[in-house]
């Protein structure tokens, strides 16, 4: 098949409006189906629907079934966009005379799912030992917990027999690719606070309004210890290394002459592996030590996952590391900053690595003008031609 039409199916699979809150089921339902009529008709397609928000499934069955199988995870599902902001409307798919194609969901992810498939396609004569999946999620942007969280629970996913994933990483603005192998715990906390109340114009002791700055302060002290190893450390690269804090509340007020008597604070923390809960647990409860009156609520928490391997004698990770190689593409392992799918399979023990293969390219995930050049395209799916097989015909 011809680079023509590869760069001709993303952007028609980018033409599917996919955001929030009203993904196009149908329309993607109607574009995977029709590749296995059309382009790969050797591969089944159907769907399953844990939670009620359809996952879109194309298999092809290994020539050795009972080993586990590979998935190429992607999700199809895109965030909102601020059409005024954009060049061009974002789901025309425009391609400009440089080759860019700006779309959202060129880098997140739909240009990751396309490698995968036009891979495929140029693999279509080709045998595997292993079974291939290509799952497409529906709701990897709004937390995956009706998606993959709720999937890999099911006998239908179990049955899969998955043996490793590959999943979305980041486009990356130098010219090397990172490989994540985990990432961070995503912590929402909120801490109540309650202290003495009365009229304004008093010193009244131990109001909530001293006690929330008290907290802040530790909240503070701790970020700005995390942003200097951040700097100083990793010079600035691999954010997934530290554990970072943003004050997202900060809540209290009745009218002026009152004291207020209740005050709330919100937190957005995301906990790297390199500190690990344990830690974070303990660092969180001193913020709220020796301040009567204070309680802590995890409005949302995710528990750590297991790191995959990087180790180079793992199979998985030698197969992509020899494929970097032999398309002479330099990589990086790290920790995926924010959260994605890939955390509800690494919870299952199933070894997952988030790769996005966009290199020389500004990130612009949930930015406006997000666009993919479509050589970087094409690159990627010759990295995945080269991995699938790999993947596929391990013992
Ligand atoms: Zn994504």
């Amino acid at each position: 098949m011809s680079p023509d039409r590869f760069i001709a199916l993303f952007q028609e699979y980018l033409r599917i409006n996919t955001a929030h809150p009203n993904p196009d089921y149908d329309k993607t339902s109607a574009f995977l189906s029709s590749l296995c009529s059309n382009e790969l008709p050797s591969h089944t397609f159907r769907t399953d629907c844990p939670a009620g928000k359809p996952i879109y499934i194309i298999s092809r069955i290994g020539s050795s079934p009972s080993l586990p199988s590979i998935l190429l995870n992607s999700h199809f599902d895109v965030v909102p966009v601020s059409e005024e902001h954009w060049s061009s409307p974002p789901f025309a798919a425009v391609r400009l005379d440089n080759g860019d194609i700006v779309a959202r969901g060129a880098q997140d992810m739909k240009s990751v799912a396309i490698g995968y498939i036009c891979a495929l396609i140029n693999l279509k004569d080709v045998s595997f030992k292993r079974t291939i999946h290509m799952a497409f999620m529906p709701d990897e942007e709004t937390s995956g917990r009706d998606g993959m969280k709720a999937w890999v629970e099911t006998e239908d996913f179990a049955r899969l027999n998955v043996g490793m994933a590959l999943d979305e990483g980041l486009p990356n603005i130098n010219n090397f690719v990172f490989v994540y192998y985990n990432e961070r715990s995503p912590w929402w906390i909120r801490i109540d606070i309650e202290g003495n109340a009365g009229h304004g114009s008093q010193f009244i002791s131990d109001t909530a309004a001293s006690k929330m700055l008290v907290i802040l302060n530790r909240v503070q002290t701790f970020r700005d210890a995390q942003e200097k190893l951040w700097r100083d450390v990793y010079n600035g690269q691999s954010l997934g290394s530290v554990t970072s804090v943003n004050i997202t509340f900060a809540n209290l007020g009745v009218q002026y002459n009152v004291v207020p008597d209740k005050a709330f604070v919100g937190l957005d923390v995301r906990i790297s592996p390199v500190m690990g809960i344990v830690e974070f647990q303990k660092i969180l409860n001193g913020w709220v030590e020796g301040i009567e009156g204070t309680s802590i609520t995890l409005v949302a928490q995710s528990d750590e996952c297991p790191s995959s391997s990087i180790d180079p004698s793992d199979k998985y990770f030698s197969a992509i590391s020899s494929s970097f190689k032999a398309k002479n593409v330099e990589y990086k392992t790290d920790i995926f900053p924010a959260a994605t799918d890939s955390r509800w399979l690494r919870k299952k023990g199933i070894p997952c690595y988030g790769i996005s293969f966009i290199r020389n390219t500004k990130m612009l995930l949930h930015d406006h003008n997000e666009y993919l050049n479509e050589n970087e395209l094409l690159n990627g799916i010759q990295f995945y031609t080269d991995l699938i097989p790999k993947l596929a015909n391990l013992d």
